[in-house]
């Protein structure tokens, strides 16, 4: 069932679209993330959701209900921010329940909630301290306690996590998953980190300035990101990106003359490989396609390979302990069905539209298909 329905929301302020006619649904217990660069709109959409500002032009609808003009608490929503927001006077214990006691919930159900909130996000040890005696990772455990214990139908974060260590992140995004799948909350999370937002997402909804650019699985990004700037912004090692043109044989990388990556037109298009597509092969082995090694980042269980052919880098991905050494002369190699082809002018994807045979002949230098089984 649909939960959070978004048709057609627009917010202006004074010139600027923050959000440009943006449409999407969340279901019920999903986790969906906004995604995208600062200042592409994902906190005035959340904050629409809130009802913290209202929609310059279309609808919000929550448990199928229009919510226009109404309050947070009267839409089912609880909000976390990223300046935590606590009270410094008050005690963890009453932090949490600051809201429940403004709303005039009996004190037992108040200490019963409390006590199985405190349980779930660790916190018994600490009700009675005061923000300022906490770390900022019990601290942000608290702002969601705050949130959670409302047991309002939607929750909604605003990158709850950017102001701690990168182990606090990763540790805290694990819990919030976990917590969200078990106690099944329609999630909306809002992120600029693509690693938080793919680790932790049911749907992930990128976004860019002020529209939606794609909205899909994590793995539907991933695989077949629908523009250059999905291609770009998703994956841990940036995407390589070749501009082609067109040889005597097919299509060759712009300013050489071969040899052709694959027999159809190259002109105008942009071909995008994953480093971790790039297989980096020895000068004798199959690849026509010659490159020299000019740098090598060692990362531990495996290393990033930069290649280059002629004036292009290229960059691949090996296993740690099978990087070649810089100045190495190498060939490389990727899987015909590895390549991502976009329109050069338009950068969308091209692969799986008119030009649909495209990528079954996308094919490697030599012919001779994927060297991975
Ligand atoms: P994000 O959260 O993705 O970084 P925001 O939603 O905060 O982006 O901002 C989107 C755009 O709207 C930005 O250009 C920002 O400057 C503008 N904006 C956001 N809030 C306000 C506001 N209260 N007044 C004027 N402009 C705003
Ligand atoms: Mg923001």
């Amino acid at each position: 069932m649909v939960s959070v329905d978004v048709r057609s929301v627009s917010k202006a302020w004074g010139d600027t679209l923050a959000v440009n006619d943006v449409s999407f649904a969340v279901n019920e217990g999903e986790l969906v993330v906004l995604l995208g660069p600062s200042g592409c709109g994902k906190s005035t959409m959340l904050r629409l959701i809130a009802g913290l500002d209202e929609p310059t032009a279309g609808a919000i609808a929550i448990e199928g209900r229009d919510v226009r003009g109404l309050t947070g608490a009267a839409r089912g929503v609880a909000m976390v921010f990223q300046s935590y927001a606590l009270f410094p006077h008050l005690t963890v214990a009453d932090n949490i329940t600051f809201g429940l006691s403004v709303r005039g919930i009996a004190r037992a159900q108040m200490a019963q909630r409390l006590e199985k909130i405190a349980g779930l996000l660790g916190l018994e040890a600490l009700l009675k301290r005061k923000p300022a005696q906490l770390s900022g990772g019990q601290q942000q455990r608290v702002a969601l306690g705050r949130a959670l214990i409302a047991e309002a139908p939607v929750c909604l974060l605003d990158e709850p996590l950017s102001n701690l260590d990168a182990q606090l992140r990763q540790d805290l995004r694990r819990e919030i998953r976990a917590l969200q799948q078990r106690l099944s909350i329609t999630m909306i999370y809002v992120t600029h980190d693509q690693t938080e937002a793919m680790s932790m997402a049911d749907r992930v909804i990128l976004m860019r300035g002020g529209r939606i650019e794609q909205n899909g699985r994590p793995a539907d990004l991933y695989e077949c990101p629908a523009s250059l700037f999905t291609a770009r912004f998703i994956g841990g090692a940036p995407m390589n990106f070749l501009d082609l043109d067109d040889g005597p044989h097919g299509a060759v990388i712009a300013g050489t003359t071969g040899p052709a990556l694959f027999t159809a037109s190259g002109r105008g298009r942009v071909l995008g490989l994953r480093p971790e597509d790039v297989t980096v092969d020895s000068v004798s082995g199959r690849s026509r396609l010659h490159a020299t090694v000019t740098a090598v980042e060692y990362l531990g269980a495996e290393a990033l390979v930069t290649c280059m052919l002629g004036e292009r880098a290229l960059l691949a991905r090996t296993r740690g302990d099978s990087a070649p050494p810089v100045g190495a002369a190498v060939g490389l190699v990727w899987d015909a069905a590895a390549g991502h082809l976009f329109d050069a002018t338009s950068g969308r994807r091209l692969s799986e539209t008119g030009a649909g045979s495209l990528s079954p002949q996308l094919h490697t230098v030599s012919n001779q298909g994927s060297i991975r089984a």
